[in-house]
């Protein structure tokens, strides 16, 4: 059974959303200039013991830069595990705001900088601490799986936390013992989960707006061009577009996907910035972004997260200079209430 359930303040979230897109940097650097940020920030990584770690949907520039400097490029549980797990004093998370905020709960002793703290989540701030608390109490007999997409505050009033790579493994798990599940915030990521488990889901309202912009009907238009082509799709996706995945996964199972899959074509919905990681596995095979709109075009995104995309090399050069404003901090109560499903995510994942 799937419900959906509580509706929160849209119109709120998408005014945040409106006000953070107007935010978006549009500069373009010339290739000499790239070359001398790169120049400074590795120098700079190397002086402050410090560590860049990325996500999939950072620009490639970016991505590249983490993996010459030896850091790491990956999805947001691998990346929490890397942070704590490396010996730098400093963590610089390129990334959006949840991702620094979980690096800095698994390692309170790291300093954690991030680019810019500008860099949200649609699902972060389609999920307002206090109105989920509600809505947890109101269900107080469902065990509350939260996405990793949350603040600290939503991890903190969870039983677990999961990612999109573990999320089907634990409901699956939580299932098989009888538990009913609330789930939040991503309800096209929750609705898939339902699907796969047959659990007994109730599900927030909230959705990303790069994903929840992929077509269907876009996305069959190419493949009749490229019958041959493998769709591959995140789950966050409208379930119309899942329907017709060869693959539906997190960004870690797609990468995996486009190299095990003898396809030597993929149509891909989820952020281009991934292409950096699957060109560079494979490639000689093509890859074809996922229309967003078609006729009747309603795309904010253009799946480019407008927030990831907020990640460049000149913020991420002035971070190292100064980080004055752009540390995060998590209060060491939120931290300690936030640990234990985070921790629950991480031990699960060992077994
Ligand atoms: S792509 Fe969507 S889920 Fe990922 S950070 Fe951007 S808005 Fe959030």
């Amino acid at each position: 059974m799937t419900v959906i359930e509580h509706v929160p303040a849209k119109e709120d979230a998408r005014e945040l959303v409106r006000d953070h897109l107007a935010n978006v940097p549009s500069s373009v650097m010339s290739e000499a200039e790239q070359e001398g940020y790169k120049a400074d920030i590795k120098r700079l990584l190397e002086e402050q013991n410090a560590v860049l770690v990325a996500h999939y949907y950072t620009d490639p520039v970016i991505q590249a830069l983490a993996e010459e400097t030896g850091g790491c490029v990956s999805d947001s549980l691998e990346m929490a595990r890397f942070g704590k797990d490396h010996k730098a004093d400093t963590l610089i998370v390129a990334g959006v705001k949840f991702m620094g905020e979980t690096a800095k709960i698994l390692t309170p002793e790291k300093r954690v900088l991030m680019p810019t703290l500008e860099a949200t989540c649609s699902l972060d701030l389609g999920c307002p601490a206090d109105e989920f608390s509600d809505f947890c109490d109101q269900h107080s007999d469902r065990t509350v799986v939260v996405y990793a997409n949350t603040s600290a505050a939503v991890k903190a009033r969870a039983d677990w936390v999961v990612t999109s790579s573990i999320a089907l493994e634990v409901v699956d798990y939580l299932d098989a013992k009888g538990e009913k599940i609330l789930w939040a915030p991503d309800k096209h990521l929750g609705s898939y989960v339902q699907k796969q488990t047959g659990a007994d889901v109730l599900l927030w309202d909230s959705a990303c707006i790069v994903h929840e912009e992929f077509k269907a009907k876009g996305i069959l238009d190419i493949k009749a061009q490229y019958p041959d082509a493998a769709i591959l799709v995140h789950p966050e996706s409208p379930e119309s577009v899942v329907d017709i995945a060869d693959v539906a996964g997190s960004t870690s199972q797609l990468i995996a996907a486009a190299q095990e899959l003898p396809n030597q074509r993929f149509i891909v919905a989820t952020d281009q910035g991934i292409f950096y990681k699957m060109q560079q596995l494979c490639p000689d095979k093509e890859f074809f972004i996922a229309p967003t709109a078609g006729t009747g075009a309603t795309c904010r995104s253009c799946a480019n997260c407008p927030w990831m995309a907020m990640n460049a090399l000149d913020n991420l050069k002035s971070v190292l200079e100064s980080g004055e404003g752009r540390e995060i901090f998590v209060d060491a109560q939120l931290r300690e209430k936030a640990m234990k499903p985070l921790q629950r995510m991480l031990d699960f994942k060992m077994k």
